[in-house]
């Protein structure tokens, strides 16, 4: 598979008042084109940060992040190969769908960054159509509006918008988090189909580690803006290296059959561990003096990488 998207030592920070807050420190991470890679963490990890650099909405202030071989942000720029090449689909269908706008107008409305030509091709009835019911919807229901739809209908009108401009990649960002567990499953099983129809790669965010292993050929954990560990999922689900990791792991439902022994948070440090210290070190139950100094991220196979001194 080839390389489609490169995060070189991003870093994103954003200003309170006079105070820079670093939400995303120093991520590499590769996406290869047509795979799932999954980012996992808790809410305020950076995950979300990480996703809007690749559509758009934050700009990295630091590294470089790579699309297709040339660089997503020039100048302060946001560059895409073509319009409507990179889409997303937000947790909430309730609040990102315009409750003014009828269900016609929110799916073709990603085609007004395209040339007319494109637009009336793109935005044919018979298109809306075939797209309405590909993503399990009826097409008589193109006049209706957000609020006569369930969430997970509102979740396939979301994924309808996003088709619509025939992109090559996806951010998903807890995309069926605020949906009912069997809705959910039936959304993530229409992306997957999706996915492989239409050669889609995807960036999927999400705090639930089920979703992700369902979803993703490759995982990268993110934990206070760092990715604290990276490497296929199966690799991930079956020696995770990371405490963090572990502890997200066993943490899991039993239907996942290899359960480590439960793993919990370390009651919080007498030391004060200072600035300089790895970011998990207060809830960290392996904690050593060492870890007063952050460690680096490290491969430790081509595609599996972590930061921690237990690797060292
Ligand atoms: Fe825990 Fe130390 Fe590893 Fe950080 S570096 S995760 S504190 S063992
Ligand atoms: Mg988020």
């Amino acid at each position: 598979m080839s390389t489609l998207i490169d995060f070189h030592s991003v870093d994103k920070s954003f200003y309170k008042g006079k105070e820079s807050v670093k939400a995303v420190i120093g991520a590499n991470l590769t996406v290869k084109k047509g795979s799932v890679v999954g980012l996992v963490g808790e809410s305020g990890s950076g995950k979300s940060t990480l996703g809007k650099m690749l559509i758009g909405l934050e700009m990295p202030s630091e590294g470089s992040i790579q699309y297709a071989g040339a660089p997503l942000w020039k100048n302060k720029k946001f560059i895409r190969p073509r319009p409507g090449e990179i889409q997303s689909v937000f947790q909430d269908p309730q609040s990102s769908l315009d409750p003014r706008m009828r269900v016609k107008e929110i799916i073709l409305e990603p085609l007004f960054a395209l040339g007319t030509r494109e637009r009336k091709e793109k935005g044919s009835r018979e298109r809306l159509t075939s797209l309405m019911k590909r993503v399990g919807l009826k097409a008589e229901h193109l006049d209706r509006y957000p609020h006569e739809f369930s969430g997970g209908q509102r979740q396939r009108i979301a994924i309808a918008r996003a088709l619509i401009t025939d992109p090559s990649f996806i951010v998903l960002d807890e995309p069926t988090s605020a949906l009912d567990v069997s809705v959910q499953a039936q959304v993530l099983n229409l992306l997957k189909e999706l996915k492989n129809e239409r050669n889609l790669t995807y960036l999927f965010i999400s705090h639930n580690m089920s979703v992700i292993r369902y979803m993703c050929d490759v995982i990268a954990v993110m934990y206070k803006g760092r990715i604290v560990e990276s490497g296929p999922a199966r690799k991930l689900f079956e020696s995770p290296r990371h405490p963090y990791t572990k502890i997200l792991l066993s943490s899991l439902p039993s239907i996942f059959e290899k359960k480590g022994p439960a793993l919990s948070f370390a009651p919080p440090a007498e030391v004060d561990s200072g600035e300089e210290a790895c970011g998990f070190f207060e809830r960290c139950p392996f904690r050593m003096e060492a870890c007063l100094k952050a460690p680096a991220f490290e491969s430790i196979t081509e595609e599996h990488g972590v930061a921690c001194h237990l690797e060292g």
